[in-house]
């Protein structure tokens, strides 16, 4: 895992923590295919329990709406019972997030695109018996790729598949749009001090108590040696878009989980992007379209975007096995409250300011 959460340091005395009293609670299981972890401020254990259950059944909830792996979830089925000509109402959520990533689509010019599911299958086949899908199959899974090919008509909340064989795949914004939704219940609830991590997507509410903020770690890859860089944030998100974890190397190349659904081709080269935005689904969905865009051209979207910030470390394919990584950092990333960085991380970040634009 890229992102990391380092136990909050408590300043000497605060007495509105004091007054509030509220105490620590960590929970962590697996929801939306992905380890889940918790963290809440709240009164007491029995508190904390049962938000935890109400979570873990809010994930599961919208796992139901959006997996692509559960043929019975509502994303599968619009998949199977849609096509041209068929529009099918959807759901509040499924509504919220095909018409942000619609949005997303138009920023990114189609580099983050939902509706590449053919051409993700290929590259998951691909990857499974270690042969890259020929010219002729990424050509022909492509005619069902496009996100103007995605109507959604605002009046009635239907969706209309345009293109037959098309399949929608969420994976690079649904966890992003589930922890702003779990903040929501938090909210609801009366917990605001809280931390969500569903698989390296993070979404934070207030501070601990007596903090400035949550203490959140980015490591370096390509350089263990390097200490990691530590962010102090608070009611934001923050996600990586790494291809540390899913990948497959074939004829000496490395290829992505994120593919590029204008060629259909899988990404290569190793590259972690991150983004701290105002909110998880923007965090999530930028961080894959910066993947896509390129450390130049994504961050350049991130700079236009309010609110948004970004950091991209890129070892490209064929780098000597000692080169350092390239670092790039979009304009606010330096206003980010960073803590104070041992010497050598000082000099990772002064790099990246220096390779931004
Ligand atoms: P994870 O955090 O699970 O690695 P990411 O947020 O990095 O996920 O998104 C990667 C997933 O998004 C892929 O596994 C695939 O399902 C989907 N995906 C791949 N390429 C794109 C793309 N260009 N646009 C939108 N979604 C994509
Ligand atoms: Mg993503």
């Amino acid at each position: 895992m890229a992102i990391v959460i380092l136990a909050s340091i408590s300043l000497a005395k605060d007495p509105e923590a004091a007054a509030e009293d509220l105490h620590r609670y960590e929970f962590s299981g697996v929801a939306m295919a992905a380890p889940v972890k918790l963290i809440v401020y709240a009164k007491d254990q029995e508190t904390a329990e049962s938000t935890w259950g109400a979570v873990m059944a809010r994930l599961e909830e919208l796992n139901q709406l959006f997996s692509d792996y559960d043929p019975e979830s509502e994303l599968s089925r619009l998949c199977t019972l849609g096509g041209p000509g068929r529009p099918i109402r959807v759901s509040r959520e499924l509504w919220e997030v095909l018409s942000r990533a619609k949005e997303f689509s138009r920023l990114s010019e189609g580099a983050f695109d939902v509706t590449v599911g053919p051409v993700v299958r290929l590259w998951r086949r691909a990857r499974r018996q270690k042969a890259l899908p020929s010219q002729a199959r990424i050509a022909e899974a492509l005619r069902s790729v496009g996100y103007e090919n995605l109507r959604l008509d605002e009046e009635d909340h239907t969706v209309e598949l345009l293109r037959e064989g098309m399949r929608l795949d969420l994976g690079g914004i649904a966890k992003g749009y589930a922890g702003d939704q779990v903040l929501s219940l938090l909210a609801e609830r009366g917990i605001s001090r809280a931390l969500l991590d569903i698989g390296g997507d993070i979404r934070l509410g207030d501070p601990p108590p007596g903090t400035e903020g949550w203490r959140v770690a980015i490591e370096p890859f390509g350089d263990e040696d390097r200490p990691p860089q530590v962010l102090l944030l608070s009611r934001c998100a923050i996600a990586t878009s790494g291809d540390t974890e899913r990948f497959v190397i074939l004829g000496g190349r490395r290829y992505s989980h994120i593919v590029d659904p204008r060629t259909g081709w899988a990404l290569t080269g190793n590259m972690q992007v991150t983004i701290v935005a105002p909110e998880g689904i923007t965090a999530d969905a930028l961080a894959s379209a910066v993947r896509v865009m390129g450390p130049e051209k994504g961050l350049a979207l991130v700079d236009k975007l309010p609110g948004t910030a970004g950091f991209v470390v890129y070892l490209p394919d064929g780098s000597p096995p000692d080169a350092p990584p390239l670092v790039f950092a979009s304009k606010r990333w330096a206003e980010l409250p960073h803590l104070s960085f041992p010497d050598s991380c000082d000099d990772l970040n002064r790099q990246g300011l220096s390779n931004s634009r």
